[in-house]
């Protein structure tokens, strides 16, 4: 195979749905439909009724600037909404009412670009627009989509507003997409105009190809963490077929999560089959610049400014700035932390953030929460350096009773409770040694030879303690206890 057909090309089309909105695009449905039975947030307008007519929701305009600022995207002043004719049983209308950049039509914004950081190398992926768009009604298929016997609708999802991010096809591989996510993730959060946190409130469209070959777009990707996945498969399925003298051929793939495999829908429709023409419902829309000017002062810090002013404040490194900013509630509750402490300085800046990035973090992931959704405050985690600090507990204690504390219980209770106290009684710890020095001879006859099976003896203490005894006492005493028994010089 020429290295020419290795060359791997990812353009992806993201689609969020503004779900920190009140009501749909155009009409005044509830936007928040999750948890609802279906088709009871509907109206004639999202279901698309003939004679209704759309009126656009004014706060849509202000988040798509807020994202388009965020981006640094080129706002258009004037568009006109497209629609974007097609027949689907999820779009009674018969057309979906979007952006269109041809035909003398305009995206919501132009260009703009998202850093990314992978293996310390630093690589901008611009983005080609922004636009606006209705999402469909949901299909709810019983079973797979391939063979599903039948299809119910529920429209409640009918008319909600997505914002559609799509990049130039310069991704090249698939931890590169996965990075790009992650940054857009962050800054869609930041700007606070959705939760990407609830099902469905994402879906992603990936075009791929590999250089000199027909692309495929695999469609309806339901959250940013299979993207890497796809494309994974997508890439070693089309790699198979070059390598078997098959011609790839354009078409439109469904990833099916299940199976973790690209299954072909349907030879790809092109742009001309959609008939786009302006929607004559709909006054065309014009920003002006005091306008944007206005969204501009209301954004807060993004995510990139917060790491260099972080890594600067707090005296941190560029990676522990960079992963401490991508979820902005734990950059929030680390900054309330750190600055509720006035003794507080480097070192402590330092374990809080460790606190947070290893032991917080993990728990998160392993409950899949949001450090918001548990009771921890910030001032536990305070109080946790502090007590380390003074020595009053093992940083192997705060690690064990961590658990208790995101789940509310206060730390001087969860101490008492667990009797989880520090033992630094260095006559305590003596006796306690002498014991273990006359259970397990082998282990010190060893310690003659190998200075390692110390550390097994000091684990032999940490056992009958429960992980209390502080193990730079019982270090410190134990070598004592060696030399004096005449065992190690
Ligand atoms: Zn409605």
């Amino acid at each position: 195979m020429s290295k020419h057909s290795e060359e791997i090309v990812i353009g992806l089309e993201v689609h969020v749905q503004l779900t920190n909105l009140k009501t749909k695009l155009f009409c005044s449905c509830s936007n928040d439909y999750r948890g609802s039975e279906p088709n009871t947030y509907v109206c004639p307008i999202c279901l698309g009724m003939p004679g209704t007519l759309p009126v656009v929701n004014k706060k849509v305009i202000d988040y798509a600037t807020r994202l388009a600022l965020a981006l640094n995207c080129e706002i258009n002043n004037q568009f006109w909404y497209f629609r974007k004719n097609y027949h689907y049983p999820d779009l009674s209308k018969g057309f979906q009412i979007s952006q269109y950049n041809k035909a003398g039509g305009r995206a919501f914004a132009d260009g703009g670009k998202i850093t990314i950081k992978l293996n310390n190398h630093k690589r901008s992926i611009i983005l080609n627009r922004i636009h606006l768009e209705e999402d469909p009604a949901r299909l709810v298929h019983k079973g797979s989509i391939v063979n599903s016997p039948y299809t119910l609708v529920d429209y409640n999802r009918s008319g909600v507003c997505l914002i559609e991010i799509v990049t130039e096809p310069i991704i090249r591989s698939p931890e590169e997409a996965r990075e790009f996510l992650k940054q857009l993730k962050s800054i869609i959060q930041y700007t606070g105009i959705s939760d990407l946190n609830l099902q469905g409130s994402v879906r992603v469209d990936a075009n791929i190809s590999l250089k000199g070959h027909e692309r495929s777009e695999v469609k309806n990707i339901n959250s940013f963490r299979e993207v890497e996945r796809a494309l994974r498969h997508e890439i070693v399925r089309q790699k198979n077929l070059i390598k078997r003298g098959k011609n790839l051929t354009q078409e439109t793939r469904h990833w099916d999560e299940k199976r973790r495999i690209t299954v072909s829908l349907r030879t790809k429709e092109f742009e001309a089959d959609y008939r786009y023409f302006p929607d004559q419902d709909l006054v065309p829309i014009e920003i002006n610049d005091e306008f944007i000017q206005e969204i501009r002062l209301k954004l807060p810090e993004m995510p990139n400014e917060r790491a260099i002013r972080l890594k600067r404040d707090y005296n941190l490194s560029e990676f522990d700035s960079d992963n401490l900013v991508l979820d902005k509630n734990i950059a929030d509750f680390y900054e309330k932390g750190v600055n509720s402490d006035a003794a507080f300085g480097p070192d402590e800046f330092k374990y809080f953030c460790n606190w947070l990035m290893n032991d917080v973090s993990k728990i998160l992931n392993q409950q899949n929460k949001n450090i918001t959704e548990t009771q921890l405050h910030y001032r536990q985690i305070v109080d946790l350096i502090n007590l380390i600090n003074e020595g009053k507990i093992t940083s192997k204690i705060a690690k064990e009773i961590l658990p208790d504390l995101m789940n509310g219980f206060p730390i001087s209770e969860v101490i008492e409770k667990k009797g989880k106290k520090r033992i630094s009684d260095e006559n305590l710890l003596r006796d306690l040694i002498v014991e273990v020095i006359e259970e397990y001879k082998s282990i010190v006859n060893d310690c003659r030879e190998n200075p390692k099976a110390i550390e097994a003896l000091i684990g032999r203490v940490m056992q009958k303690t429960k992980g209390q005894a502080d193990p730079g006492i019982t270090r410190k005493i134990l070598l004592q206890s060696l030399v004096q028994f005449g065992i190690i010089n």
